[in-house]
């Protein structure tokens, strides 16, 4: 399917390459670069970034996904300090740490995502924090020990609709995914959750909304929402280029519905945008 003409994707390479050598010199990925994000040229160029910790191969296998599945090495020990110390160097004022899902870890690498905050607010006590997990296999302590490094914002992507979570997203439950967002409330009451969606991969308008629905019954307070495009021909194909007004209708509704703060258009990314969204929402902060 040809790309419709509101998606443009602007490539600034200057700004992008002495990020790169920067990361290289630290060993570090970003989740821009692994998983082929169409704004990274853009997000570069600002005071934030997404670091995945934990390797870059992962333990599932989603549709729409680019990450290597195959057995990841152990975590890297030194991999926490070198990711402070790169945001410090880099001048971030907010940082968002992913990871590939580690079911192969006994706690799925949350001790690794806590010591990796922790890092970060001691080498750069200014910046903001925000973790974006796995599901952790619904595992209460192991969110818990993420939640008690005290992130920002917890989020989490239930990413489609649970219908088509067999294609889309085989090894996880939307029913665990939901969960965890509202056990992350329960944990830390002051902490902001938010989660994403992918459109264009089949799912029906009226879908889109029972999800949001379901995530401000689990007390989600931001949303992202932006078109699947397929990273490779392995990956799942698009089903429908979603026309951006509709986009507008779902940030509208999702407004209605009390989130605190909403991306929604075919560019948006989970990270993208992720420190407008924290200052909007937290004010006084
Ligand atoms: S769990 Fe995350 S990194 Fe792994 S395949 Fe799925 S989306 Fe990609």
């Amino acid at each position: 399917m040809r790309l419709p003409e509101w998606i443009k994707i602007r490539h600034k390479h200057s700004e992008l390459h002495g990020l790169k050598s920067l990361l290289r010199d630290y060993g570090l990925s970003t989740v821009c670069e692994e998983a082929r994000c169409p704004n990274k040229s853009e997000c570069f160029s600002k005071p934030t970034a997404t670091f995945m910790i934990l390797g870059s191969c992962c333990t599932r296998n989603c549709g729409f996904c680019s990450v290597e599945s195959a057995a990841p090495l152990p975590p890297d020990k030194d991999e926490p300090l070198k990711v402070a110390l790169a945001a410090k160097e880099m001048g971030l004022k907010y940082v968002v740490v992913t990871s590939v899902t580690r079911d192969d870890l006994e706690d799925g690498g949350a001790q690794h995502f806590a010591k990796t905050v922790t890092a970060i607010k001691k080498h750069l006590p200014y910046a903001k924090v925000e973790v974006l997990t796995p599901d952790f296999k619904g595992d209460f302590s192991a969110l818990k020990t993420v939640l008690d490094s005290k992130p920002d914002v917890f989020n989490h992507n239930v990413e489609t609709v649970p219908r088509l979570y067999p294609a889309v997203r085989p090894q996880a439950d939307y029913p665990r995914s939901l969960r965890l967002l509202r056990q992350a409330k329960e944990i830390s009451p002051t902490v902001n959750t938010k989660s994403g969606l992918m459109l264009g991969l089949g799912e029906d308008y009226d879908e889109v909304l029972d999800v949001m629905t379901d995530l401000r019954e689990a007390d989600c307070d931001f949303l992202t929402i932006g078109q699947y495009l397929r990273p490779s021909r392995e990956n799942l194909p698009v089903k429908e280029y979603v026309h951006p007004e509709v986009f507008e209708r779902l940030r509208e509704a999702a407004l209605g519905m009390g989130f605190k703060f909403v991306a929604s258009s075919p560019l948006v990314r989970s990270s993208m945008n992720a420190e407008e969204m924290y200052g909007v929402a937290n004010v006084s902060v």
